[in-house]
């Protein structure tokens, strides 16, 4: 585990989680680089692999790290940023704050991703003749516009959630109350992805099916406590 402080937070992160993701990556990246491109030499693809790996870790990695600028700015500092088993985690003690401290809080990281999906749809769009920039900014985009999708889901833990939540609490309505419907509108969700999904399982559109199959599960798992 190493420990450190980044503006004032304290930030452990667990190389034997970081190590692997980052080489998978790598690996995955490589391959699919070198299957859609065959001319390209093993070395290439793996260093245009290791170029898209770490944009893609940047950003994922980056976005924990911008809650840690938006809570400072809030003035409701992120206590600890841990980065290990599974994802990293934003840990805060002291969640007695204003709903706008919330929001504030759960902004930064989207903050950071939606400009990294502009600057990186930008790159894609303006440099027509460099293919390979333009490839390293696809990749850039897809990693920042993946996590900003997911950033966005309304249910608790993520930053959708916190922003539905306290959201309903700075219009008036008790934090519990907040919660049920949060629940509900996620119990909605859940019952639609599953439709949809089976809709598209039967008329044989695997994919799409199967990715609102498993929305559908981790939601109404976070909805029932089993998934934290
Ligand atoms: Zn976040």
């Amino acid at each position: 585990m190493i420990s450190t402080r980044v503006w004032g937070t304290l930030v452990r992160a667990k190389l034997a989680f970081i190590l692997p993701v980052l080489l998978l990556l790598w690996g995955s990246l490589s391959w699919v680089g070198w299957h859609w491109h065959p001319g390209r030499t093993v070395p290439q693809a793996l260093l245009i692999g290791l170029a898209s790996a770490v944009l893609m870790a940047f950003a994922e990695f980056g976005h924990p790290f911008a809650h840690i600028l938006s809570a400072r700015y809030a003035g409701a500092p992120m206590d600890e940023l841990l980065i290990a088993d599974g994802m990293p985690r934003t840990l805060y003690w002291n969640n007695e704050v204003s709903p706008n401290a919330h929001r504030l809080r759960a902004l930064g990281g989207l903050i950071f991703n939606i400009l990294g999906l502009l600057i990186s749809a930008a790159v894609f769009a303006i440099v027509l003749s460099y293919p390979v920039v333009r490839e390293l900014a696809a990749w850039s985009a897809l990693g920042h516009g993946l996590l900003l999708i997911m950033s966005l889901f309304p249910v608790p833990m993520v930053d959708g959630g916190t922003l539905l939540k306290w959201t309903l609490v700075a219009r008036g309505r008790a934090p519990a109350q907040a919660d049920a419907l949060v629940r509900q509108v996620d119990q909605g969700i859940a019952v639609t992805a599953a439709i949809l999904g089976a809709f598209l399982c039967v008329t044989k559109m695997w994919l799409p099916g199967v990715i609102l199959l498993g929305i559908s599960a981790i939601v109404i798992g976070v909805v029932t406590g089993q998934v934290r």
